[in-house]
């Protein structure tokens, strides 16, 4: 593997590598990798000739500046892992690297999927997130972005951006990996004691009782039910537990037996926000 911290010595490299015909595949990350970041390597290395990774705490998708700051960073074992993963080019860059010009951003033109979920309790966060995802696109300029369907609004919102930017990079969504317990992996998860992390499964549990006891009709209820059983194992706190139709993330308050819904979670444990969802059908 190697290591690139400049943006220029990257492009070089990538123009003068990439054979004729050969895809790029592309997996952006914040590092702290675990088993769900190396699927999504595993998968770039099945659909593309060139995988390339990046590793950067993006500062301007923080909503939370203390979030931020407790971000794991654990660099000299995420480049173990990439090598033994079989990853061809990890990007390390600095902030000024990613941003010459400074943090401010244009305005991307999200509609009503940045102030939902995610959107609405992380104001900012999907502009951030747009921010850093134009700039690496722009980069790497690869054929294949691959992404986490853990973070679910989040691959909608990039499948917008590269619409919006016209991109060439087709996104592939892979699923989400997790520990035996249930627990859907997470950097975030480093920051849980042995205790909070058997506690931290309720947020799994709360989404496959949903899945299991959802029937036509109307789901206030049943959503109320899945928080209570999330903070009756010890979360602090939800943001929400919301069933959306899986294709605009639109609330469902009645469901018709027939729409393709998803169950979304984000839930403070201990200061640690997790975030996870289960497709229905
Ligand atoms: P992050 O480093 O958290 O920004 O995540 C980088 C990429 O890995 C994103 O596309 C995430 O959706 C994906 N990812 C994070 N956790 C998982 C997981 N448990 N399973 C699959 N992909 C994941």
């Amino acid at each position: 593997m190697i290591l690139f911290k400049k943006t220029t010595e990257l492009q070089q490299h990538l123009i003068t590598t990439t054979k004729s015909g050969q895809l790029t595949g592309f997996v952006p990350t914040m590092g702290a990798l675990h088993e769900g970041h190396l699927s999504l390597i595993s998968r770039s290395k099945r659909e593309s000739g060139l995988t390339v990774c990046s590793i950067f705490v993006n500062p301007t998708q923080f909503n939370d500046p203390k979030d931020f700051e407790k971000y794991p960073v654990t660099i000299e074992k995420d480049i173990l892992l990439l090598e033994q993963a079989g990853c061809d080019v990890l990007f390390l860059p600095a902030v000024s690297e990613v941003y010459p010009d400074g943090l401010t951003a244009g305005h991307f033109e999200l509609g009503t999927l940045e102030t939902i979920l995610e959107g609405q309790y992380r104001p900012g966060h999907f502009q951030g997130v747009c921010q850093v995802m134009h700039r690496l696109l722009s980069i790497v300029n690869p054929d294949i972005l691959l992404m986490g369907q853990k973070d679910y609004q989040q691959c909608m919102i990039v499948q917008k951006l590269l619409t919006l930017i016209g991109s060439k990079a087709t996104l592939v969504i892979s699923p989400t990996l997790r520990e035996a317990s249930g627990l859907a992996m997470s950097s975030r998860n480093m920051r849980l004691s042995g205790p909070d992390k058997e506690k931290a499964t309720a947020i799994y549990h709360s989404l496959q009782w949903l899945k299991a006891n959802i029937h036509p009709g109307p789901t206030a209820l049943l959503t109320s039910k899945a928080r209570e059983q999330v903070m009756a194992a010890g979360f602090d706190k939800t943001d929400y537990i919301s069933i959306c139709d899986a294709a605009t993330l639109a609330t469902i308050e009645h469901w018709d037996g027939r729409a393709k819904i998803v169950a979304l979670a984000a839930a403070f444990l201990n200061n640690v926000r997790l975030i996870d969802n289960l497709p229905f059908n």
